[in-house]
């Protein structure tokens, strides 16, 4: 396990009501480092459950300190109802507690949590606006509880355990319906001065282009996610060229039908017409990855989400096109790009271990 750079305030354990603000917002590598240092020490034997919130299911587990899933549970989401959300979380705590003596427990979910870690601003697939949901799970599961973004949830998960092991500057991208992002620089998550940092999905990569869920056009994710994959084999399809025959055949002609998951099975199956559309996306990926790179010169990216079942069918021409935007190219040395090592549980280990860390050091 790489074990993070101390700060050089060693300050004292005490509970104070900034702890989590801090620890999200970069207490690893300020005062409270030493905490941190002690923390990964102390806290081998803690178990911690992390759950994370998708638009259609809650998957929790219960993680050890190396970032094992000892027991996992899943449930369909409720509806966007915040009590009924609540409760679900709390059956599976409940559920996952029995035979395990669990410390703490991390929430992850896509949207902006504020800094402070107590308060959902704005969920988009749950309808949580200002939710103070944090403490309404404490006062039920009578644990710490640590509440997170999806994204970060799996940035710090890599970082930890994963494929950005031993990087001080990582970023995390995540490729699913839309695109996640995630910072951790010098052994903490980089959230910048709101908490919202990391909506890299949402750069503008191609003025007046296609129309994006927030409200803008040409934004990467409308072209370097799974949705964009799924949009332009559909558009393909529709077009009736017989270069998409494979496509139409995997879904008896049912262009609707076709998505980002299909593409990728036929693209690895040999489809020359798949394997084309996962490259365009590619290239996609690594023009945007390249902007990233003029703006915050990572050591490495790490690639992660459903879409990173396409390998290196999709990272391969994402490296080209990195290479060839990148600012400076020839006279710099180049971040590496490569493929997260957790696969879909990556969310939810990193919430648990998140709200382990944090509730170790401050308790
Ligand atoms: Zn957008």
């Amino acid at each position: 396990m790489h074990t993070p750079t101390p700060g050089q305030q060693p300050g004292p354990y005490r509970r104070t009501a900034g702890w989590r603000r801090r620890m999200l917002a970069g207490a690893a590598a300020g005062p409270a480092a030493q905490g941190f240092r002690e923390h990964l020490r102390l806290g081998r034997k803690g178990l911690a459950i992390g759950v994370d919130i998708g638009g259609t299911k809650v998957a929790a587990g219960v993680v050890d300190a190396e970032g094992r899933i000892l027991a996992q549970a899943k449930r369909s989401t409720p509806g966007s109802d915040p009590r009924a959300v609540e409760q679900v979380i709390v059956e599976l705590v409940e559920e996952l507690g029995e035979g395990h003596r669990i410390w703490s427990v991390g929430i992850g979910a896509a949207g902006w949590m504020d800094l402070d870690g107590g308060t959902v601003l704005f969920s988009p697939h749950l309808a949580w606006r200002n939710e103070p949901l944090r403490d309404n799970l404490q006062r039920l599961l009578r644990r710490p509880v640590l509440l997170t973004n999806d994204a970060d949830a799996a940035g710090w998960a890599e970082w930890r355990f994963g494929a950005g092991q031993g990087q001080n500057r990582l970023v995390c991208i995540t490729l699913g319906t839309g695109i996640g992002g995630a910072m951790v620089m010098d052994g903490r998550l980089e959230r910048g001065r709101f908490g919202v940092a990391g909506e890299f999905g949402h750069q503008i990569i191609f003025p007046g282009g296609h129309r994006c869920e927030c409200g803008n056009r040409g934004c990467w994710e409308q072209y370097a996610s799974g949705n964009a994959l799924g949009r332009e084999a559909r558009e393909l399809a529709a077009a009736n060229s017989p270069v998409a025959q494979e496509l139409l055949n995997a879904v008896d002609g049912h262009v609707e039908r076709i998505t980002g998951v299909i593409v990728t099975e036929l693209a690895k199956a040999g489809d020359p017409t798949s394997r084309e559309l996962l490259e365009d996306v590619g290239e996609w990926l690594g023009l945007g990855l390249a902007n990233l790179a003029a703006a915050l010169d990572p050591g490495k990216f790490v690639i992660g989400g459903g879409l990173c079942d396409a390998g290196e069918l999709l990272v391969g021409p994402a490296r080209k096109a990195f290479a060839r935007n990148l600012t400076g190219r020839g006279f710099r040395p180049a971040a590496e790009i490569e493929l997260a090592a957790l696969g879909p549980n990556a969310g939810l280990i990193g919430a648990a271990d998140l709200s382990r860390v944090s509730s170790r050091m401050h308790s």
